[in-house]
């Protein structure tokens, strides 16, 4: 027999457990380069152009792949 718990736990307490695992709102900011219109997460490179803070960081290859 394993060790089992001697009560079961309140709706309460699982609740509150709980209470810090809700998922968050995604937020989007405008891509910086001029020309470029999209959408990007805050602190990634841009999906459309590769750029992050005015530097290519990902070349037109690897984003054409799909990587
Ligand atoms: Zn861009």
């Amino acid at each position: 027999m394993p060790p089992l718990p001697k009560k079961k736990h309140s709706k309460k307490r699982k609740g509150g457990r709980n209470a810090h695992n809700g998922m968050k709102k995604v937020t989007f900011s405008k891509c910086a380069e001029p020309g470029c219109d999209s959408m990007v997460i805050p602190h990634r490179a841009c999906t459309k152009c590769g750029k992050y803070a005015g530097r290519e960081v990902v070349t037109n290859e690897e984003t054409q792949s799909g990587v």
